[in-house]
């Protein structure tokens, strides 16, 4: 089974697309984390992020970048969404999230694209959001927690940016595809989140067994 959960920065979608693949006992992956790993790697070299050429250098990164810690903070996801712009980026990046979608036994998801782009046929398709300010609620606290000073106003003010460039581009928008069920977590606590996850794919995957 293969599981596409889409959304905007700090919806919760990362938290439910982990909860779904230890609950059907599949591998995840987080696709965030590979544009967050250009980004460090087109800041560690300096390059121009805007440039698709110096992003396109920056896609042959070495895998153990991708357990830095520092590709969670907030800069990084921001020359993300700068870098994630670029088609060739997007293509160099491609081939590997198909392999990883299209493995025996199936897989989880997370990002932006998965079920528009990447996983086209996923069994089960989530799109997961919530309102900005709650989101940016969300992850000022976890900032704060990581000793963070960054104020609440300026995490919102990224959040908003973020969501219109990831929106915005051409290729490849974030949006929710036209057969994917949309969860709402703004008001749901982690639990009630990944238990109505469940219930959305448990669904879709018995919609699916009907029409076969
Ligand atoms: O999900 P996360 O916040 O870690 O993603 C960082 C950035 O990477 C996003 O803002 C987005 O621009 C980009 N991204 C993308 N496509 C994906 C996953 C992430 O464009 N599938």
């Amino acid at each position: 089974m293969i599981i596409a959960v889409d959304g905007p920065a700090a919806s919760g979608k990362g938290t439910v697309a982990r909860a779904l693949a230890r609950h059907y006992g599949l591998p995840h992956l987080d696709t965030g984390l590979l544009y967050r790993a250009v980004a460090a790697n087109v800041r560690a070299h300096d390059l121009d992020p805007a440039i698709e050429a110096d992003a396109v250098a920056a896609c042959d990164f070495d895998e153990r970048l991708l357990t830095d810690p520092s590709l969670r903070d907030d800069a990084v996801g921001a020359l993300a969404s700068i870098v994630s712009a670029h088609p060739l980026v997007r293509s160099a990046l491609f081939q590997r999230q198909k392999r990883f979608a299209a493995q025996t036994g199936g897989a989880v998801l997370d990002g932006r694209d998965i079920a528009t782009v990447i996983a086209p046929d996923a069994d089960a398709k989530l799109f997961v959001k919530a309102t900005p300010q709650i989101r940016a609620r969300r992850r000022h606290t976890e900032l704060a927690a990581r000793g963070d000073t960054t104020s609440f106003d300026r995490v919102l003010a990224d959040i908003r940016v973020r969501d219109t460039r990831d929106s915005a581009r051409s290729t490849a928008p974030l949006v929710q595809a036209v057969d994917a069920v949309l969860l709402d977590t703004s008001f749901l606590s982690i639990e009630a989140s990944v238990r109505r996850a469940i219930e959305l794919v448990e669904a879709q995957v018995r919609r699916a067994d009907v029409q076969a």
